[in-house]
């Protein structure tokens, strides 16, 4: 790496975490002549299994963080819940893009939403529980139905439990382990969006078209880009996602998750509102549309916003791009969709098809004039 902070072709890009999105990365470093190094619990993980080298460890264990420390150029991650101690001790020894602030900021839904609203983003309203009291007492403001969630680790619906009407609350607290909760007021959205965006070494922005999000059982069932909402709300989406990456002075890929409200207004006119549910401070299921239907793919987009590159163009291909993910048994009819014309096949390298486990998506590009 030169002094500049750019890494050069041939350079190591140190990856925490070895799953499909460190695997999507690898793929699109090797493209640019860029080699991978990940940080992972097992060899035969999804990322290990197609990059140039790997430190088995635990965030832990700080002998195998320096190991990995010194074989690599540069430290990025796939996954948010990095330790701020294994972040920190990583930074002081290579460039960590995005950087441990992102981090601080994301890893926690309090903090970020506080952080949200503290820049003009707009929340959900919102209240920090420690105890069942507290619980008692804002749920009185916050009214019901209300959602009680994690403040930490919570994913794919994991960590959260509706209130309604009659809910026991104390047996929810109970239920989540006692363990610090975010009560949320519930938005009565149109439709779930997401910008995927990136921010280069150099402050450059480019973001991929706003994409409509459909789920099942909580998880990410379906993407489609571009999402069919007003210009302008478009565009109010665009202009949150870039005040956060400036905000947290970004460097890489993100994704940000909203809601979309549609009301009415005094004199009986629609007005559509944007709220930012979460930010994931990486790459995100909802951008891997873009690898096969954008002229650059969210992976190596964030390789080289990390690497100090200019940032590719993320122009759709098409007129319309829809993803699928393959969740547990799904993956099974890989042939039926390896022979469909047109279908852009991906699968991770994962072994067992557990029920509710990501095993691969598939992209199909549609042509202006089809359906
Ligand atoms: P999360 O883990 O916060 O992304 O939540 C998972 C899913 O639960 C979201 O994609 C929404 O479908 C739903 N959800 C979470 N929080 C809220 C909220 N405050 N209001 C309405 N729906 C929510």
């Amino acid at each position: 790496m030169k002094p500049d902070g750019v890494l050069q072709p041939g350079d190591t890009i140190g990856v925490l975490g070895g799953g499909q999105l460190g695997r999507m990365m690898a793929l699109a470093a090797a493209r640019l002549g860029l080699k991978t190094h990940i940080f992972a619990q097992a060899s035969d993980e999804p990322a290990c299994q197609v990059a140039a080298a790997h430190t088995l460890g635990d965030f832990a264990e700080d002998a195998a963080l320096a190991r990995f420390a010194d074989a690599v150029d540069v430290v990025t991650y796939e996954f948010e819940n990095v330790p701020a101690s294994a972040a920190a001790f990583l930074a002081a020894r290579r460039p960590v893009r995005p950087g441990p602030f992102a981090l601080e900021k994301t890893q926690d839904r309090v903090i970020e939403k506080d952080f949200l609203n503290s820049i003009g983003v707009p929340t959900v309203p919102y209240a920090a529980v420690d105890d069942a009291g507290a619980l008692i007492r804002h749920i009185g403001q916050i009214g019901r139905p209300a959602i009680l969630k994690t403040r930490r680790f919570g994913y794919d619906g994991k960590g959260q439990i509706m209130l309604r009407e009659g809910s026991d609350v104390g047996a929810a607290f109970r239920a989540l382990g006692q363990t610090p909760c975010i009560l949320e007021g519930v938005a009565q959205f149109e439709r779930e969006i997401s910008v995927v965006a990136a921010r280069g070494l150099d402050g450059s922005f480019a973001a991929y078209d706003v994409c409509e999000n459909l789920h099942e059982n909580h998880i990410l069932s379906e993407t489609r880009a571009p999402a069919e909402i007003a210009p302008q709300t478009a565009a109010a989406a665009m202009d949150i996602t870039h005040r956060i990456l400036d905000a947290l002075d970004y460097v890489g890929v993100i994704a940000v998750e909203m809601f979309e409200l549609a009301e009415t207004d005094a004199a009986g006119r629609r007005v559509e509102r944007v709220l930012v549910n979460e930010v994931a401070p990486r790459v995100h299921n909802s951008g891997h549309w873009t690898l096969d239907g954008a002229i650059t793919s969210q992976f190596e987009q964030h390789v080289r916003a990390i690497a100090g590159w200019p940032l590719g163009s993320p122009r759709r291909h098409g007129a319309r791009v829809v993803m699928n993910n393959l969740i547990g048994e799904a993956a099974d009819g890989w042939r039926r969709l390896a022979a469909e014309p047109g279908a852009c096949l991906h699968l991770y390298g994962k072994g067992e098809a557990r029920s509710g486990r990501k095993m691969g998506h598939v992209t199909r590009i549609f042509p202006k004039g089809e359906a």
